[in-house]
């Protein structure tokens, strides 16, 4: 589903991936780890089409990504990329934030609005929500909610930057549980996390970034009982 071979990104001399190669194979759960600033949400932002790469290649659906292709308004809405902070719209009800975008690109008509958003909702278990404002939400709530928006758009793979990281830790099952679920109905997800039961648990493989790299990347049990390299050993160390 996804080919990411050799890219290289900078910020001006900041040279930030350095050669990132990695295949995603449908159905699968990948989860990103590694130290502060290794390259994690940029590598995220390149698969989404969102920040342009200075070299190699990233293909999806075997169609090559980048910033200029011309459809990448229709490229993004099989991407669904999910950020740490909501970014929901304060002054539309949770149905018009995630009607908005299927009906100004014209996926559905605005009189389906409220049956998708009640679909997608019930995924995320907020059916009840409808209604109501971004603010009237726990932040759990309003992280459900930018799911579900994501969801409306039907994408094929989903990216998720630290979806939890700002959570009070009592919400964070609720949203960990809305991805398993969506991980259990086949869903393709590329996940950036901190939460590493849940990169045991449910990643069908798990992504160690060093310094812009690629460093190591398999089954998630054996890495995190076998890391290959002391670079791992020691990221593994500093989060237990
Ligand atoms: P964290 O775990 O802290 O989120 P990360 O692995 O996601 O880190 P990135 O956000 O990808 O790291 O950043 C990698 C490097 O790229 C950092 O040195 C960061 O300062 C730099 N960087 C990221 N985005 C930009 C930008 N838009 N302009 C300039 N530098 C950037
Ligand atoms: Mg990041």
């Amino acid at each position: 589903l996804v080919e990411i071979s050799d890219v290289h990104k900078s910020f001006g001399p900041v040279h930030v991936l350095r050669g990132v190669s990695l295949e995603i194979e449908e159905g699968e759960i990948v989860t990103i780890i590694g130290r502060s600033g290794s390259g994690k949400s940029t590598l995220l932002r390149c698969l989404n089409g969102l920040e342009r790469i200075d070299g190699g290649e990233i293909r999806v659906e075997g169609k090559r990504v980048h910033a200029d292709m011309p459809d990448l308004r229709e490229f993004r809405q099989r991407v669904g990329i999910v950020f740490q902070a909501y970014n929901l719209f304060p002054h539309l009800t949770v149905e018009r934030n995630i009607t908005l975008a299927p009906v100004l690109t014209g996926k559905i008509a605005k009189a389906e609005g409220r049956k998708l958003a009640r679909e997608v909702l019930e995924r995320v278990g907020l059916a009840d929500k409808i209604d109501a404002y971004p603010e009237r939400l726990s932040g759990g709530q309003q992280q459900r909610v930018a799911i579900a928006r994501c969801l409306a758009m039907a994408p094929h793979l989903m990216l998720f930057d630290e979806v939890t990281s700002a959570l009070d830790p009592e919400l964070v099952g609720e949203v960990l549980k809305v991805m398993e679920e969506m991980a259990r109905q086949g869903m393709t997800m590329v996940l950036v996390t901190h939460e590493m039961g849940f990169a045991r648990q449910v990643a069908t493989k798990l992504v160690f970034m060093h310094q812009g790299t690629v460093w190591e990347q398999g089954p998630p049990a054996e890495l995190f009982a076998n890391p290959r390299t002391p670079e791992l050993k020691s990221f593994i160390g500093s989060i237990r």
